[in-house]
């Protein structure tokens, strides 16, 4: 891996506002060129809305549908300084107006029941249905109930995931302030690859910096199913620092992998034996991609789909493409950056292929992740990644130092602000 200079690169990603979320993608696009063509697009999170957005900014002849049943978007990004209280749902609330009003996109709220590749159509659960040139499907997650005995969408509801912005995060912040004084907040991490892989750590963090404002005789247990996270040093050198003694982590390989959960009980059950009683349990299942996709044949038996990762094209289906954390793209994580950088390369895929004219390529995919552990207190890491051998692999790339200043964590923090303005409005169109 080449050497990474991250203050450089920082300071294009991270203060850099729009930038932010821009990724590298600068496409030799035609803007003349009046292609026309029908794209629909499902879902309206970070891969959806940007890769909508984007598609008519190349080119605004092509017809763009973005079908996605809620009004408001509530972002998984920030969602744990909700539930410390740093921000309200407000913060993290964005509307589809901009892509409507500023990008021409067609915004229709319902949920796709099913895909026919064959016919290129889409039908909808509110019973009409749509036909495509090009279908991009941009799900996010679905969660796989049955790797844990007891857990399900009921469960739930007694022992949060917050793992989907909204109602979960609400509820999950409710119990946090109803606990006693005194009492054990867990969170069980799940089994790889899941969507944010510092964001357990993370919501650990902002959960102690609640806590220790308000309950400070009270612990936070993360119990971890596995051992690695390049992050995981970083936190637990900041943990010691400004919360010592009040978060505990489990490590995978001894007790933690949850493999049963008892709600009335409040026990979780790692596969050791060991059994974890909570106040609080927030239990974040293993994932998958998101229903449509497994409905649909998209995903493969791993639960995730096959793409070609120059194009995001679906491996199983033709003229349909997969992008965001539903899809397999080598070594990106599954984040919202992520997601918005592949839904920018697969638009300018989209708009080659309705104009019969090869995808440009030799392109650069980034990302960057922030987390923060108090309002003025960050890390990051960030990686930029180049198709190798036909695999997108991570060429450059790094975490926040673990012994970095105070000064520097402090400026992180401004620049996770930063980001998360630059990406919102770049994604959702609302300039
Ligand atoms: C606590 C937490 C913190 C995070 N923090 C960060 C962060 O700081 N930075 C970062 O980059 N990432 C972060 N992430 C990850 C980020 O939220 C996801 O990776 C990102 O949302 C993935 O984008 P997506 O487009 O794949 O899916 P989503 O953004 O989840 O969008 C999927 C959309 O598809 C819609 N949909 C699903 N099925 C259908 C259907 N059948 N018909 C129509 N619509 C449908 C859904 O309603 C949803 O709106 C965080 C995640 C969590 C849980």
């Amino acid at each position: 891996m080449s050497k990474f200079n991250r203050r450089d690169f920082l300071k294009v990603i991270g203060a850099g506002g729009i930038a932010a979320g821009a990724g590298s993608l600068w496409l030799p696009l035609n803007a003349q060129a009046k292609t026309g063509g029908r794209v629909v697009v499902i879902g309206g999170g970070f891969g959806g809305a940007t890769c909508a957005n984007y598609i008519r900014r190349f080119d605004p002849s092509v017809e763009v549908t973005l079908i996605e049943p809620k009004k408001e978007f509530i972002t998984c990004p920030f969602s744990n300084t909700v539930l410390a209280g740093i921000y309200n749902m407000d913060y993290i609330t964005q509307n589809y107006e901009g892509l409507e009003k500023n990008r021409g996109v067609k915004m229709v709220h319902d949920t796709v029941k099913s895909i026919d590749p064959a016919g290129k159509k889409v039908t909808l659960k509110g019973g009409s249905s749509l036909t495509y040139d090009r279908l991009v499907v941009s799900p996010g997650i679905s969660f796989r109930w049955d790797t844990i005995e007891g857990a399900s969408e009921a469960t739930a509801k007694v022992m949060p995931h917050a793992w989907k912005a909204g109602e979960q995060t609400t509820l999950l912040q409710k119990q946090l302030q109803a606990m006693k004084d005194g009492g054990t907040f867990i969170i069980a991490v799940p089994q790889k690859p899941f969507r944010a892989p510092p964001a357990p750590y993370e919501r650990a963090s902002l959960v102690a910096y609640y806590l220790s404002k308000n309950k400070p005789k009270s612990k936070v247990l993360v119990i971890d199913s596995g051992d690695s996270n390049e992050e995981l040093p970083v936190f637990k050198a900041a943990w010691e620092e400004l919360y010592p003694k009040m978060i505990e982590w489990v490590k995978g390989s001894e007790q933690g992998e949850i493999h049963k959960a008892d709600a009335k009980a409040m026990t979780l059950t790692g596969r050791s034996g060991a059994s974890y009683k909570g106040d609080v349990i927030n239990l974040i299942p293993t994932q998958k991609a998101g229903d449509i996709a497994q409905s649909s044949g998209l995903a493969g038996k791993d639960g995730w789909c096959a793409v070609d990762p120059e194009t995001f094209e679906s491996k199983v289906h033709k003229n349909v493409h997969v992008i965001g954390d539903a899809c397999i793209a080598g070594d990106m994580p599954k984040t919202g950056h992520s997601a918005s950088s592949q839904g920018k390369i697969c638009a300018a895929a989209v708009v080659s292929a309705l104009r019969g004219e090869k995808m440009p390529s030799d392109f650069t995919y980034t990302e960057s992740i922030y987390s923060l552990l108090e309002p003025a207190y960050a890390i990051s890491s960030a990686g930029v990644y180049r198709l190798k051998s036909g695999r997108i692999t991570r060429v450059s790339g790094g975490v926040s130092d673990v012994d970095a200043s105070k000064k520097t964590r402090v400026k992180e923090s401004k620049f996770a602000r930063g980001w998360y303005k630059g990406i919102t409005t770049d994604a959702f169109a609302k300039s």
